[in-house]
């Protein structure tokens, strides 16, 4: 590959996954054909607006991808960076990683809020519940979550990018509720 600034690349939006943020970068380069100039269809690196970093996009394929969910304020550094590392997973399309990443991160907070090491995974959800962490509505997660537990445990089961951001986008919750909005409280 040999790789050309390309002038008037035409602009393109999408979520940086260094910076997390939804840019439309202008400045990029493209593939061209060793010494003939030729530009290939499909490769091309965009510089973000924001941050300066290179994101590669091949066939629409984007590297890094963007990491699902937002990131958290006010997170124990333990549980900080697991829920990064599950979010990156998911990024780099790695899902059974990444929920195998989501449910330790749920035991994590779990431990963290009260509930006795050395449970099955779905008592550690439960524990959230029961402890009301999870809101009234949010039962229906708890069950679904204890399906999807068994399933990935007791058999070779690969996850989904479904099961992954679900999974993901609970713990998000989760982590807001508990670490992030109370903290936003101002001190009286
Ligand atoms: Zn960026």
């Amino acid at each position: 590959m040999a790789w050309q600034q390309a002038a008037g690349i035409g602009s393109k939006r999408f979520v940086c996954g260094w910076c997390s943020n939804t840019v439309a970068a202008s400045l990029g380069y493209q593939d061209v054909r060793a010494g003939s100039g030729v530009k290939i269809m499909g490769d091309k690196i965009y510089i973000c607006p924001h941050c300066n970093s290179p994101t590669y996009f091949s066939s629409e394929r984007q590297y890094p991808g963007a990491a699902p969910g937002a990131q958290v304020a006010n997170l124990p550094p333990d549980i900080k960076a697991l829920y990064e590392e599950a979010r990156q997973c998911v990024a780099a399309s790695c899902f059974t990683s990444a929920v195998l990443a989501s449910r330790k991160l749920l035991i994590n907070i779990a431990v963290n809020n009260g509930a006795k090491e050395g449970a099955p995974f779905i008592a550690y959800v439960e524990h959230l519940a029961s402890a009301g962490f999870v809101p009234p509505n949010g039962k229906g997660w708890v069950d679904h979550i204890r399906k999807k537990g068994n399933e990935a445990n007791h058999e070779i089961a690969l996850m989904t990018r479904v099961d992954a951001e679900e999974l993901l986008s609970f713990s998000e919750m989760l982590l807001k509720f508990i670490y992030e909005f109370p903290s936003r409280i101002p001190a009286s």
